[in-house]
């Protein structure tokens, strides 16, 4: 038993001293778009203490970093409270841990569900909400229960429409997505940012997060900032059954739905979708760090659920790391 307290009493110290790192790496990702260290590397600090809390599940407690979405609003922007949370996704960081993830699902609906993928683009959350076919705000993720508001800002990409396409819109509509930075834009902004002697992002999307969260829209309007839209937060008046179905809605209103979403029957279609993304994953001119697999049906989401952190019914297939070559071009950049 002393062997068994000495091991708890050890697993305690780290599970408070990971708790203080990854809330310290949090602080300078989240609110000042500065990280220290690689994702790779913090997703390994947040890997063992997930691990330690396995372990010892009465050390978990409601403020771990593994139990809530990672950012925190700042006082810098006003407070918007999400209608329903914006979450964060589980990873696997393997085929077997997809596998493992599907396995799960298929055992809690007792069935084989069509599932959906999709890219996972390296930028940030954000909530744009229409009324009457209008834009009237938009919102970072923040803590997933309330986030920042960025309107003025957000108003000054190009690809995010002000008004919304058809003639029968919906009275009120929030559509989610993820705001990026092209790879030639972060590469010509670090140029001229290091050129002025300040400071370059360690990478597109800590770029494309420090320039949405400016003051000064006009700041955020110099830089060519985009939009790929990945679900529906609410609407009214319309229903769907389906993910895949309310995406086609979203692109028929004319925004920016990203063209490689695959539908499938089978887990099998969505490995081949992860595989042949983590070998073309520069094809594209933005960063993707991974692929989601998604359930396609509605209802079985809702009976699937989540976690106050991420949904059960969908998991973030997370590429092989390649940052250290993007912090080392950016670091080369300034010298
Ligand atoms: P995440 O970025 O891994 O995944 C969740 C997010 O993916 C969602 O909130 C959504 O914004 C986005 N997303 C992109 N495409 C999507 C799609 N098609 N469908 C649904 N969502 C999609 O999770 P997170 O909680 O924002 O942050 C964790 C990530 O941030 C990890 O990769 C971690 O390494 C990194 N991080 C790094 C540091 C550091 O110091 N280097 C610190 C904190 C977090």
């Amino acid at each position: 038993l002393r062997g068994d307290e000495r091991r708890r009493e050890v697993g305690q110290r780290r599970v408070e001293e990971l708790r203080d790192l990854i809330n310290t790496h949090d602080y300078r990702y989240y609110v000042l778009d500065s990280p220290e260290i690689t994702d790779a590397e913090y997703d390994a600090l947040v890997r063992e203490l997930r691990q330690l809390e396995a372990e010892f599940p009465e050390l978990i407690t409601p403020d771990s970093p593994t139990q809530r979405v990672g950012g925190r609003p700042t006082a810098l922007f006003a407070p918007v409270e999400h209608r329903a949370p914006m979450r964060s996704l589980d990873n696997a960081f393997s085929a077997e841990e997809l596998t493992a993830w599907a396995a799960r699902v298929e055992k809690r609906l007792g069935a084989q569900p069509d599932y959906v993928c999709e890219l996972k683009i390296d930028g940030l959350a954000v909530s744009i909400l229409y009324e009457g076919g209008v834009l009237v705000r938009a919102a970072t993720r923040g803590d997933g229960l309330v986030g920042e508001d960025i309107t003025a800002n957000v108003r000054t990409l190009r690809t995010v429409p002000m008004r919304l396409h058809g003639d029968k819109l919906p009275r009120v509509l929030e559509v989610r997505g993820e705001i990026y930075l092209p790879v030639k834009a972060f590469e010509r902004l670090n140029q001229e940012l290091t050129g002025r002697g300040e400071r370059p992002f360690a990478n597109p999307r800590n770029a494309a997060a420090g320039s949405i969260r400016q003051k000064d829209p006009a700041v955020t309007a110099s830089r060519p900032l985009r939009l790929w839209c990945y679900s529906l937060g609410f609407v009214e008046g319309v229903g769907f059954s389906r993910h895949s179905e309310s995406l086609d809605y979203l692109k028929r209103l004319g925004l920016p739905v990203n063209p490689a979403t695959k539908t499938g029957h089978t887990l099998k279609q969505m490995q081949e979708f992860c595989a042949h993304w983590a070998e073309h994953r520069h094809d594209v001119d933005y960063e993707i760090d991974g692929a989601v697999v998604k359930v396609d049906a509605l209802e079985l989401q809702r009976e699937l659920g989540e976690t106050s952190k991420a949904p059960r019914w969908a998991i973030a297939f997370k590429f092989p790391p390649e940052e250290r070559t993007t912090l080392v071009r950016s670091i080369s950049v300034n010298t």
